[in-house]
């Protein structure tokens, strides 16, 4: 069997989510099934050699320190974002890693355009950031809820009909700046039905070692549920692009989607065609005269 090969996945195969031109996307024709249906054990394998290859490929984007990756997140409640981002992070170098979660913004992010907060930490070259939420909120739930855009800290004259189209515009062009500067953007929706959020929600209730992270206001949020799918299909048509694709994964199954995202970040790293950082001659010369001091020591 081929490497990473199993039930009809191989390499590659999230790319049939992959969404680079987003001009005729129709999020009802979506699935949030798995397309494959694992056995027990079966998807942690091969998730496991996945991530055992990113965490290979991410060392050699550290060492060539010229590209960086950023991996953004958005999705319903319960979705999985956190396990998703916590499973294919696992066992990648923490140092070559960052992750931030964006909630509701401070006075001193709303004093500042709404990219500012996400632009103070995009990662660094040489390293993969994640974003748990991030600009992408504000053309999802400050347009589901008119309200919160009603009191961002901007002026009247400029809330026009036309702000969404602008705010597309302005993460198109932010996200190309991104691109052509050496970091890689991928966007991920892990699309659930809203019929697996309420098992989930259940779950969480019913738990012990779950209820912690159930909070009335998810399903406050929930009543919006047609909202929010016109909200994520209104981005997605906007802002997927050829440099900037959005993913929409199943996510009615974890061990899938996450499978499906651990695919999509391991096809863009290799992609990169990193090599292992080659030495001077005369860096060489250098290490082999550190080489003999430290031989040349008496004890
Ligand atoms: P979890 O519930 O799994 O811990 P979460 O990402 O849902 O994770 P919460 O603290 O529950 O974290 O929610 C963060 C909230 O912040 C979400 O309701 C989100 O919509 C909101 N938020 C994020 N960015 C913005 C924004 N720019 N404007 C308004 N609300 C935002
Ligand atoms: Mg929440």
């Amino acid at each position: 069997m081929a490497k990473n090969s199993k039930n009809g996945f191989k390499p590659g195969f999230s790319d049939r989510y992959r969404i680079e031109d987003g001009s005729k996307f129709v999020l009802a024709d979506q699935s949030t099934e798995p397309a494959i249906k694992f056995n027990n054990g079966d998807a942690k394998e091969l998730l496991e050699e996945i991530v055992e290859e990113i965490s290979e490929l991410q060392n050699k984007l550290y060492a060539d320190n010229k590209w960086a990756l950023l991996l953004v997140f958005q999705a319903m409640d319960a979705a999985g974002k956190d396990s998703t981002i916590k499973n294919i992070l696992t066992g990648v170098n923490p140092q070559g890693v960052d992750v931030f979660s964006f909630k509701a913004p401070s006075t001193l992010e709303q004093d500042h355009t709404y990219l500012w907060r996400t632009d103070l930490v995009a990662p660094e070259r040489g390293k993969i950031g994640v974003f748990n939420r991030s600009y992408y909120e504000e053309t999802l739930v400050v347009r589901v809820h008119p309200e919160i855009l009603a009191k961002q800290h901007i002026d009247k004259s400029l809330i026009t009909e036309n702000i969404w189209q602008e705010r597309f515009e302005d993460i198109r062009h932010r996200e190309k700046h991104l691109r052509r500067n050496g970091t890689i953007v991928l966007k991920f929706f892990l699309n659930i039905s809203r019929a697996e959020q309420k098992q989930r929600f259940l779950d969480r209730i019913d738990r012990p070692q779950k209820n912690w992270k159930f909070e009335k206001a998810d399903i406050h949020e929930r009543q919006f549920w047609n909202d929010y799918m016109h909200a994520y299909e209104e981005t997605i048509r906007h802002t997927a692009t050829e440099h900037a694709p959005w993913y929409v994964i199943p996510g009615d199954s974890k061990p899938f989607a996450r499978l499906m995202v651990a695919d999509a970040v391991h096809q863009a790293l290799e992609k990169l065609d990193l090599k292992d950082p080659e030495l001077h001659p005369g860096e060489l010369d250098y290490l082999a005269q550190c080489r003999q001091i430290l031989m040349n020591e008496n004890d």
